[in-house]
């Protein structure tokens, strides 16, 4: 799903990585090969050109968040704009008639059919749900047929009348049926033509306005990009829809359908369509989408949550401290609470790209600093300022105290060593590297 995209967008924020900080040159830079991405992705030139600047805009006026790498704090800000396009929040559907009635609108070989069978079968598993299907394509009887093929695949009713060739009168007594058996959803199936006319929108427009329905969605296939765009926008006119249904997502590798069409029609998408079964039903949420076109696993997430810990005083301290050869035990612990407060480790791990498949079943400590702090709390406060000064005897006490051998007590000095070697080298590069590096 969306590869093309996700592909060209980590390239684009690549051009920050390395980086020291954001720049006019370099967001400029980044955002061009950003919008260059969205509109390959058959995103609309104007929609683009309006994120990017949104972005812009954003990343220039961050200084809050300076301490994060730039790429990273490029990546949040392009999620979070990508979220808002999608339309932010997650948009449930409106199930409160008795029955709540569902039409679905679109063109011919959108997915309608296959989607109204999704939909059904997924309501139907809520279990507080029985749906029935209502076919009122009178145009196509292999349309009708299609339907019913669906229906007895998921255990659902159909409802058809093939002598009436009124769809109006047909949605009307669907509704009535539904009823009588004591339905509570009725999705509400309608004829589509290959493109837009006249006499369709007449016909779904009339039934709509004679059944009145809670929902109406509107279903579009989203590799026709633009297209899909445009058709959205022509049906929306007419019917004042309430859902966009983006379908074979599966086979879409460019996504400008998913990212345009909630600016251009102002309506969430509610589902997708992710493959030809029944189970390929998906709620859109447009927070994890972004995260999937930008192939990030949750690290922004994890980008989030150093935010919430970072401490910038804390950093200065620290920084001071490494310049005057004096990074103690105690600044070692005070980081690691920092990490620990970041949330369990299995959890962090998790929301590292790629992490979360190869650390499945693994069973993580929940407290990987435990023997540290032990080993830390164990020496005296003169001891943690001075490293230096412990000798075999202090080691050995410090062992027992902590229940620890000698040699855990030695590995721990010697990671320290290593650390403060390695801060030592980055103080050219002042706190801000070193707080990166310690994030990472
Ligand atoms: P309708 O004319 O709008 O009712 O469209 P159909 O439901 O008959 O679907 C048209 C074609 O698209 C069929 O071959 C479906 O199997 C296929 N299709 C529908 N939804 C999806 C989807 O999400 N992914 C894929 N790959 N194919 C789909």
């Amino acid at each position: 799903m969306f590869d093309n995209l996700s592909e060209k967008l980590d390239k684009a924020l690549h051009v920050l990585k390395g980086h020291g900080q954001i720049t006019e040159i370099n967001v400029a830079e980044t955002l061009k090969e950003v919008r260059r991405a969205l509109l390959d992705a058959d995103v609309n030139f104007k929609i683009a050109k309006e994120f990017t600047n949104r972005v812009k805009e954003k990343a220039l006026g961050e200084n809050v968040l300076t301490n994060l790498q730039p790429g990273q704090l490029m990546v949040k800000i392009v999620k979070d704009e990508l979220t808002q396009l999608m339309g932010g929040d997650v948009e449930e559907l409106n199930l409160k008639g008795s029955p709540s009635v569902i039409l679905m609108s679109g063109l011919q070989g959108s997915g309608k059919t296959t989607f109204s069978g999704k939909l059904a079968n997924y309501l139907k598993n809520k279990k507080t749900k029985k749906p029935l299907l209502v076919a009122c394509d009178v145009y196509r009887p292999a349309a009708i047929d299609q339907l019913h093929v669906v229906g007895e695949q998921i255990g659902v009713e159909v409802y058809s009348d093939r002598e009436n060739k009124n769809p109006v009168s047909i949605a009307v007594a669907g509704i009535k049926h539904a009823k009588s058996i004591g339905s509570n959803v009725v999705i509400i199936d309608t004829a589509g033509r290959l493109a837009v006319d006249e006499v369709m929108m007449d016909e779904i427009a009339n039934i709509h306005r004679a059944i009145k329905p809670q929902e109406t969605l509107f279903v579009v296939d989203s590799m026709t990009g633009q297209d899909a765009v445009n058709t959205a926008k022509t049906f929306n006119d007419i019917l004042n829809f309430d859902g966009v249904i983006l379908t074979k997502l599966d086979g879409d590798t460019r996504g400008g359908a998913a990212i345009s069409i909630k600016s251009v029609v102002d309506k969430p998408i509610k589902f997708i369509g992710t493959g030809e079964k029944m189970e390929a039903i998906d709620v859109f949420y447009p927070s994890r989408m972004a995260d999937r076109i930008l192939g990030m696993g949750d690290v922004v997430s994890l980008v989030e949550r150093a935010q919430e810990q970072f401490d910038e005083e804390q950093a200065r301290k620290i920084q001071k401290k490494i310049a005057k050869n004096r990074f103690g035990f105690d600044d070692f612990l005070s980081q690691i609470q920092q990490i620990k407060k970041m949330g369990n480790m299995k959890d962090l791990m998790g929301m590292i790209p790629g992490a979360g498949k190869a650390l499945k079943g693994l069973d993580i400590d929940d407290d990987a600093f435990k023997h540290i702090e032990a080993i830390i709390h164990s020496m005296t406060p003169d001891e943690r300022s001075n490293p230096n000064k412990l000798n075999t005897s202090r080691k050995k006490r410090i062992a027992s105290g902590s229940g620890r051998t000698v040699q855990d007590v030695n590995q721990l000095l010697k990671q320290f060593d290593q650390m403060s070697k390695m801060m030592k080298m980055m103080q050219g590069g002042g706190g801000k590297k070193m707080m990166q590096m310690m994030q990472n």
